[in-house]
């Protein structure tokens, strides 16, 4: 495919450029943007710009048809700002009147406006605690983002949703959340990207990471227990948690209880048992007996025709008999993922699984719309994968949204995703009072995430400045298995420098 040549003039800050990329993006598959004079451009946009006590910038676009279409926008420039702060302005001014004449130009609409990171409702929540009065916030959020009434009033049952369920959600700083990743699944999805290897005949390998995993569960652990820092929430994820063996979950657990401080008042445990096919009786008795709160079994869709052409190597009626197999076993809050879009899906097929959805009502339901991430098999591969259009695309969403109204589930948490179908968005809807308490955390970034294990990132969030620094561990259990003891000291240190500061309240 030929990219798209927009050439922009006017703008000379390079920094822009990433930004209308990612703008000029969700209105068409390929582009490119270029600052500099080329010959031949689809789309010439022209840029004025003037800053002082205020932004004001203008924009002029010409396609090669000769249409054209202007905008115009200005802000006035908080004082006393910081470099940083400044160019955000800027930035977002900039992004307006781009955004607004490559709506005029296509007739598409975007309705999370100007945003295009992963976390729209973080945005609200800063408001929230500058306290800023909600129709003030709304008005900023459609004037200066232009993001459209439905996508405001998402965010705003979303941000009351996760108040309600955590009501000390701006308190938990001094508090830690665990991720831990265990990176095998029976079989690798078409559209999956997560660190997850085949484990059959992996054993060896396994044995070896396990290891790992134990030495930091302990390590971590024991650093929390001496510096007085409690655990919010733990999440098992991957990879699927569930494909290691009963006993291996059992010792794991074994694990966490001994080394973590105060297993038994931590909010809330979670382990993912996404595929249907790796769960056994045994394992959910190794579920009851360490009292983990809350599994995710995930159908994705109830098509057995979808589930082969993606890969998931588990039938229709495995996901209906593990299902009500952990149900009888006592699990008695269960997640389930769907995912809009998948290849061969629309309207009438989406139906179908939201029919059979309600012959289960899982206290949760985490609705996707497919992605099309740079490393997966799909999009290597993307010929061979037909997904619906943009229109029908949102239909679904809506019917997600209706079906979960009519059956009493409501919004508590969403993310979106570069590539994501339509320009859409993710959605955890839960039945009122089973929310997930570590989605929250992992998507309002209120505190520091510490990820053991493969292919886990912590997320290290300062208690007082609120500044965030990434780490990852290795994606792969060979490099895992050759230096989590270094990565582990590293995520110490880090950890000391975080919390062993002068004047910290434990909590
Ligand atoms: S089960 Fe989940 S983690 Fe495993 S391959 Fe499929 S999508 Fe990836």
């Amino acid at each position: 495919m030929i990219a798209l040549q927009i050439y922009i003039k006017g703008l000379n800050d390079d920094r822009v450029l990433r930004p209308l990329q990612l703008i000029a993006n969700l209105f068409f598959e390929e582009t490119e943007i270029f600052m500099n004079e080329i010959d031949e451009w689809d789309i010439k946009i022209q840029f004025e710009m003037a800053t002082a006590e205020s932004v004001k910038v203008r924009a002029v676009l010409l396609d090669r048809e000769g249409h054209e279409h202007s905008a115009a926008f200005e802000k006035e420039l908080s004082e006393n700002l910081n470099e940083k702060d400044r160019f955000k302005q800027i930035k977002n001014a900039v992004s307006h009147v781009f955004l607004t004449v490559l709506q005029e130009k296509t007739g598409i609409i975007q309705k999370w406006g100007i945003l295009t990171g992963v976390r729209p409702t973080k945005l609200l929540h800063r408001k929230v605690q500058e306290g800023v009065q909600k129709d003030i916030a709304h008005k900023q959020l459609r004037e200066d983002f232009l993001i459209s009434e439905e996508k405001i009033a998402l965010m705003q049952q979303i941000v009351e949703r996760q108040l309600a369920v955590v009501p000390d959600l701006y308190e938990l700083k001094n508090e830690v959340s665990i991720y831990i990743g265990i990176p095998f699944c029976p079989t690798k999805c078409a559209y999956c990207t997560f660190p997850a290897y085949a484990i059959n005949g992996r054993q060896g390998s396994v044995n070896s990471f396990l290891g790992g995993l134990h030495y930091e569960m302990r390590k971590i652990g024991e650093w929390l227990k001496e510096n007085g820092i409690r655990i919010t929430t733990v999440y098992y994820g991957g990879g699927t948690p569930t494909s290691i063996t009963a006993e291996e979950m059992d010792l794991l657990y074994e694990e966490m209880y001994a080394s973590f401080p105060d297993v038994e008042n931590i909010r809330e445990i979670t382990v993912e048992a996404g595929r249907p096919d790796t769960i056994t009786p045994e394992k959910l008795d190794v579920f009851k007996k360490w009292n983990i709160d809350r599994i995710s079994i995930n159908p994705q869709s109830y098509i057995l025709e979808t589930l082969k052409a993606i890969g998931r190597h588990h039938t229709v009626e495995e996901t209906l008999e593990k299902y009500h197999l952990a149900r009888s076993m006592g699990m008695n809050n269960i997640n389930m993922d769907l995912i809009i879009g998948l290849p061969g899906e629309g309207v009438k097929e989406f139906g179908y699984t939201l029919n059979e959805t309600e012959k289960l009502m899982p206290e949760s339901l985490t609705v996707h719309t497919l992605s099309f991430k740079r490393a997966s098999e799909m999009t290597k591969n993307k010929e061979k994968y037909k997904v619906a259009d943009r229109t029908e695309v949102e239909r679904m969403m809506n019917m997600a949204e209706q079906w979960t109204k009519n059956h009493g589930y409501v919004p508590y948490y969403l993310y979106r995703q570069k590539n994501i179908l339509g320009n859409l968005e993710n959605v955890g809807y839960a039945l009122p009072g089973r929310e997930s308490i570590y989605n929250i955390m992992i998507m309002e970034e209120q505190q520091t995430i510490i990820g053991l294990g493969c292919g886990a990132s912590s997320k290290f969030i300062h208690p007082v400045t609120g500044q965030i620094t990434h780490f990852a561990n290795p994606k792969d259990p060979k490099s895992y298995n050759e230096s989590y003891e270094k990565y582990t000291e590293e995520k110490l240190m880090i950890l000391a420098e975080l919390f062993l500061h002068e004047g910290r309240t434990v909590s």
